[in-house]
């Protein structure tokens, strides 16, 4: 056998480091699903350890060595070998600046944080929790420090999980969804109002789950390399594309929680089951960014799970799920109910048209934070005057305002932006997709969702990690980044939903 060559080492390295990452994943999984309580220390010094082993392995100086040696041998440009070559050395480059002590720390910090917030979210209390945020938005100003930056912090963090993107170019996308949402919300005010009471009934805990988990099934994604447990915050982790993990968590009272939470976990689980199986355990095994995965489970969850022509495939299917308690809704008002849209307190649970909202508070707020403008003591306040401002409402606990969400806790700074990136992604490649396969539609309609996910797998899923967010952009869709086609969409949607002229009944019907 001939000697391995530079490149190839280099490859069979960053697969044994793979292979480690999959292990602390497992770890992060496990705490956040099964791991009782007492064990939080001795797991935060465990997850702490695994980050810093894997930092150290990856920013070695041999890393260094057989990269630059494999650069130096050459590749064919746009070759898997280039696209490689290239994602791993800006991984590298991002890396090598961040000292192990910082990485090994701030893993460590926050598994600890995990719990504290879960308990001080479970208390409602916001002082209970600020002294670790504190500490951990000293080390996310480190973090960004040591990547470097030309004068804004918060580009640098945003980099970490949209890479290419910077702060000034999300508020300009920003603005534009607000002001193509504005209108429509004053048209939805005004508008017929929708009763959705009948998604407050009381829905079987067990059934809602066995429920969830046949749509997600019959969506796609796949129970043969996947499972769904419970969590406090639901998310999907991927340890592998062969093993893919969603969370979810059930309320009595609120059919949307478990069914569209398993469905949005299952979108981005499917991105994951996606990846080309010739990259596995490769650098190009993986999302092209935080946006391109949300564009995955919003795509599911909202694009196509509140669709009519998705419920008029599923609804009796509810109704027999849950014996008589929908008996006296027919299609279309479930169609409308399960589309209300009302400013609310909780991102998670928001509807599609208030949902980025939500977005735009964090993703000010976080710039203040990480600026220092804005003082940890203050958030609740902060938090509150934003709630006002964008959605005319005031949470009436930290539980329900500033601690709901679980990104802090990990010192995610830079990550909320993604929500609303992917959203509007969502609706951009779905418009494409539509145009550029006219078998997608039919397959909606009687319920076969294979040539859609066909599409996502061949344009999104599996060029994987070979191009940058806006690249991959551009190369599906012809075009950057776009506000429009979320703002078209929810314009058609919500007119004909809430504006009697709009509708005709028999098409609805
Ligand atoms: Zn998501």
């Amino acid at each position: 056998m001939p000697p391995m060559s530079d490149y190839e080492s280099l490859l069979a390295r960053l697969a044994e480091l793979g292979h480690l990452g999959h292990a602390a994943a497992l770890l992060g999984w496990d705490q956040q699903c099964y791991m009782p309580h007492g064990g939080a220390l001795a797991r935060a010094n465990a997850m702490g350890a695994m980050g810093k082993l894997l930092h150290e392995r990856f920013t070695d100086d041999e890393t260094g060595r057989l990269l630059s040696n494999a650069e130096a041998e050459g590749a064919e440009e746009g070759s898997d070998q280039a696209l490689t070559l290239r994602a791993v050395r800006r991984d590298y480059d991002k890396s090598v600046k961040l000292p192990t002590a910082l990485v090994s720390s701030l893993a460590r910090e926050t598994a600890l944080a995990h719990e504290i917030w879960v308990k001080a979210r479970q208390e409602n209390s916001f002082a209970q929790f600020a002294p670790t945020l504190e500490k951990l938005l000293g080390l996310s100003r480190d973090v960004a420090d040591h990547l470097g930056h030309g004068g804004c912090r918060y580009d640098a963090l945003l980099d970490q999980y949209e890479p290419g993107m910077t702060t000034a170019q999300v508020a300009t996308v920003f603005a534009e969804v607000r002001d193509g949402l504005l209108p429509l919300m004053e048209i939805i005010r005004e508008g017929e109002p929708v009763d959705n009471s009948c998604l407050k009934r009381g829905f079987d805990d067990k059934t809602q789950l066995q429920f969830a988990e046949y749509i997600a099934k019959k969506l796609g994604f796949d129970f043969e390399r996947g499972r769904q447990d419970m969590a406090v915050h639901p998310f999907c982790q991927g340890l592998h594309r062969t093993d893919v993990r969603i969370t979810t968590r059930v309320e009595t009272h609120w059919l949307p929680g478990a069914l569209m939470g398993t469905i949005h976990e299952a979108g981005h689980g499917m991105y994951e089951q996606g990846f080309d199986p010739k990259d596995d355990d490769t650098p190009l095994s993986g999302a092209a960014s935080l946006a391109f995965h949300e564009s995955q489970s919003r795509l599911w969850e909202n694009i196509i799970g509140r669709s009519r022509t998705f419920w008029n495939v599923f609804y009796p299917g509810l109704q027999h799920h849950f014996p008589g308690v929908l008996a006296d809704v027919d299609v279309h008002q479930f169609y409308r109910a399960i589309n209300h849209v009302e400013p609310s307190l909780v991102r998670v649970e928001a509807d599609e048209v208030t949902y980025c909202l939500h977005i735009f508070l964090r993703f000010e707020l976080e710039q203040e934070l990480v600026a220092g403008t804005l003082a940890v003591k203050d958030i609740p306040e902060a938090w509150s005057a934003k709630m006002e401002q964008y959605l005319g409402i005031t949470p009436p606990s930290d539980a329900l305002g500033c601690l709901q969400d679980v990104h802090w806790s990990g010192a995610m700074f830079g990550y909320f932006p993604t929500y609303a990136l992917g959203t509007m992604l969502s609706a951009q490649l779905f418009e494409k997709a539509l145009a550029s396969d006219s078998t997608i539609e039919p397959g909606l309609v009687r319920g076969d969702y294979a040539p859609l996910l066909g599409w996502l797998r061949t344009n999104v899923h599996q060029p994987g990690r070979r191009y940058l967010p806006g690249e991959l952009t551009e190369r599906i869709c012809g075009e950057p980044l776009s506000a429009k086609p979320l703002i078209r969409y929810l314009h058609s949607k919500y007119r004909e939903i809430y504006v009697a002229e709009h509708r005709d009944r028999k098409r609805i019907l």
